[in-house]
C-alpha cells in the first residue's frame, strides 16, 4: 500500500511556500516494463518522486536546497515555458524541469531518467506525441553516458535498458539493432545481456510497444 504524507516547504529558487507529498511507503507486485518502470503500486506513486514548486517551477527532490546556478536556469524562458505550460498533463512539467535541470548540471544519467519519466506520464494519457519526444530526448543524452562510460552496474542496467527502450519505442529500430550488437560484446550482467537479447528480438520485429520486463527472463527468450 502507498502512504503519502503532505507537507509544506519553502523553495529555495523562489523562497515561496508550497504544499508538497512525500512517500512515507510503497509496495511493488508483479513484473515492471522492459525500461524498468515500477509496477503498482509503486506506479503511481509519481507524484511523490519530485517536488515541484507551483510558483517558480522548480524541480528537485528537495526544493527547500537550491544552487545559485539552478536558479539560473529555472529563470531561463525555456524552462518556464515547459513549467508553466498547462497543456501537458499535471506531472510532465516536473519530470520535463528535472531533466533540463539534469541536463544543465552534466548530469546525463539523470537527465535521461527523468526525460522517460516525463514519456510514462505522456503514456499514461495515451498523448503519443509527447510519449515519443520524451522518449527521443531522453534517447538524446543517454547515447554519450552508455557509450562513453564507465558506469556503476546499477547504473549500467537502468540506464542501458531504457536508452535502448527508448530506440526501439521511438522506431529507431537501425540504432537500436547496432548499439544492442555493440553492448552484448561488452563484459556486463546477466540481467542486462537478457534484457538487450529480448530488445533485440523486439527491434527485429519493429514492435514499438511496451512490453514486461519478466517476457526478457523467460526460458526460451533467454536462450536465443
Ligand atoms: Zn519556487
Amino acid at each position: 500500500m502507498t502512504m503519502l504524507h503532505p507537507f509544506t516547504t519553502t523553495c529555495g529558487a523562489c523562497g515561496r511556500d508550497s504544499k508538497q507529498l512525500k512517500l512515507m511507503s510503497t509496495s511493488a507486485c508483479g513484473s515492471g516494463d522492459l525500461d524498468l518502470r515500477p509496477p503498482e503500486m509503486q506506479r503511481s506513486s509519481m507524484p511523490a518522486w519530485l517536488e515541484f514548486c507551483p510558483h517558480c517551477g522548480y524541480a528537485a527532490k528537495e526544493i527547500a536546497v537550491c544552487q545559485e546556478a539552478t536558479t539560473a536556469v529555472v529563470n531561463t524562458p525555456e524552462y518556464q515555458r515547459y513549467a508553466k505550460d498547462r497543456t501537458l498533463p499535471h506531472l510532465a512539467p516536473r519530470f520535463i524541469c528535472a531533466g533540463m535541470l539534469a541536463e544543465a548540471s552534466g548530469d546525463l544519467y539523470a537527465a535521461g531518467i527523468n526525460f522517460v519519466r516525463a514519456a510514462w506520464v505522456f503514456d499514461d494519457e495515451q498523448k503519443d506525441g509527447g510519449s515519443r519526444e520524451w522518449r527521443q530526448r531522453a534517447a538524446t543524452v543517454m547515447k554519450p553516458r552508455v557509450m562513453d562510460g564507465p558506469l556503476e552496474i546499477e547504473e549500467q542496467l537502468v540506464v542501458t535498458a531504457q536508452w535502448v527502450d527508448c530506440l526501439r519505442r521511438t522506431g529507431q529500430f537501425a540504432e537500436g539493432l547496432e548499439v544492442i550488437e555493440i553492448l552484448l560484446a561488452r563484459e556486463i550482467s546477466d540481467d542486462l545481456r537478457a534484457l538487450l537479447t529480448y530488445q533485440r528480438s523486439l527491434t527485429n520485429g519493429c514492435d514499438t510497444a511496451c512490453h514486461l520486463s519478466s517476457e526478457a527472463f523467460r526460458k526460451e527468450v533467454r536462450e536465443q
